[in-house]
């Protein structure tokens, strides 16, 4: 399709980032293009009724805003450990090389409440699965997960059983 086209001719491949062998999708291009970027929030909000939308630090922060603000709903950010103020609930995950630990303040949902998280890119989907379960944990429930790129090579589907992905692009 044409949103298709927009967002693939706008997302840079780096070579080599953060580590030797990893190509990484660089969204820069398409958050600078107006009309690229505005298309993409438009898809991702397209037709939702949630309460909060959940953003994952740092990038989906740039995408979940935006759809927040386009539905109508509020904004959680989901955040490094150590990053917010207040009381806070914490899931932790593995990464190639050691673990990462994923917050989110105690606070954040009334019971109930329905969610969708945003990030840029699904990979192995590790940090998704950690998200879905801080939330959860949370008091909320999660209707969905909505990224521009999925990465199918690395299989982070599977990871999500039972959760409503949904990905702008796949490669
Ligand atoms: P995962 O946990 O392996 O699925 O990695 C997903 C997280 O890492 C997301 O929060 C992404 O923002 C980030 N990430 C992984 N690979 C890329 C990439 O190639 N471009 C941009 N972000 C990436």
């Amino acid at each position: 399709s044409d949103l298709t086209t927009t967002i693939l001719d706008r997302i840079r491949d780096v070579p080599d980032y953060p580590r030797p062998g990893v190509m990484f999708k660089d969204i820069t291009p398409l958050l600078g293009d107006h009309a690229a970027f505005s298309s993409v929030i438009d898809a991702l909000a397209d037709g939702l009724a949630v309460d909060k939308i959940v953003g994952i630090e740092a990038r989906g922060f740039i995408l979940a805003a935006p759809v927040a603000y386009r539905v109508g709903a509020g904004f959680v950010p989901v955040r490094k450990k150590g990053k917010l103020p207040a009381e806070a609930l914490e899931a932790s995950y593995d990464l190639e090389y050691g673990s990462a630990v994923i917050e989110v303040h105690s606070d954040a949902f009334s019971p109930g409440d329905r969610v969708l998280i945003v990030d840029d890119v699904l990979a192995t989907g590790g940090t998704a699965q950690a998200t879905v379960e801080l939330i959860s944990r949370a008091g909320a429930q999660v209707v969905g997960v909505s990224v521009l790129m999925e990465l199918a090579f690395l299989n982070g589907r599977d990871r999500l059983a039972g959760v409503d992905l949904r990905a702008l692009v796949v490669v």
